[in-house]
């Protein structure tokens, strides 16, 4: 009886190995050839990376429009009359951008270095002096002005440098309709203030936001509410999806 147990237990064993091995012979195809990432240079920290589009990098306000009153000095540009856009044009895109408050804090509640990034030129993502300065929520500084304020308020101190990381998805419109709204995504100084949240439209101050059809790709915009916030370090990367190309129908096989 003992024997016969032992013989049971080892042969139960060869089973169970020959499992495992079955089971790591057995390989998942999903049928996609997918195309190469290509190789790219990150560059410096903080960029920017080799195939960015450079806006400012501290030395001439030449790739924008409407720059006549923002002045460079000292690596980064200052604010002045006038709202200005990008000439370069970008849909689905990762902005870097570094700004500054104005030193010493002037103003309170909307009227502290307020400023904004405004994708596609109709999309804002508020810039302001939120430290220790109360505002309507989806007011302050990274919110998605009047739709959504930041996850968290990570702003640093006045006149303290602080980093804006944007991954934007464009709208799409067909035959004059809205299919899919625009997401962004935004860390500021290296943290998510906005989750891959979907906009409910533009961002005006006056009335709801809608959405208007408009092309693929608009300017970036830096607006100017009358405090001279500071700006450096501007790039905007293009996001292009990988190529693919279905092959087969994903299937399991026998190595
Ligand atoms: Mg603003």
């Amino acid at each position: 009886m003992k024997r016969r147990i032992v013989s049971l237990a080892a042969a139960g064993l060869v089973l169970a190995a020959w499992c495992v091995s079955a089971l790591q012979a057995e390989e998942y195809l999903s049928g996609i050839q997918w195309a190469r990432p290509q190789v790219l240079d990150p560059g410096p920290p903080g960029g920017p990376p080799a195939d960015a589009v450079v806006l400012f990098d501290g030395t001439d306000m030449s790739k924008w429009k409407g720059a006549e009153q923002w002045k460079v000095q000292d690596g980064y540009v200052i604010a002045g009359e006038g709202q200005i856009e990008s000439k370069d044009v970008f849909g689905d895109c990762q902005v870097h951008l570094e700004w500054a408050s104005a030193v010493p804090a002037e103003g309170s509640g909307q009227g502290r270095s307020n400023s904004g990034v405004f994708l596609m030129g109709r999309y804002e993502v508020q810039v302001l002096d939120s430290y220790d300065n109360e505002t309507y929520f989806d007011g302050q500084c990274g919110a998605i002005y009047k739709q959504r304020p930041p996850l968290v308020n990570v702003c640093r101190p006045p006149g303290e440098w602080q980093t804006y990381d944007i991954i934007w998805k464009a709208p799409r419109f067909e035959d004059g309709k809205l299919v899919s709204p625009a997401f962004i995504t935004v860390l500021q100084n290296g943290v998510v203030i906005q989750n891959h949240f979907a906009l409910e439209g533009d961002t005006p101050y006056h009335r709801p936001p809608a959405y208007e059809p408009h092309g693929d790709t608009g300017p970036i915009t830096l607006q100017y509410h009358g405090n001279p916030v500071r700006f450096r370090n501007i790039w905007v990367r293009e996001i292009k999806e990988l190529g693919q190309e279905r092959v087969h129908e994903p299937k399991i096989v026998q190595q």
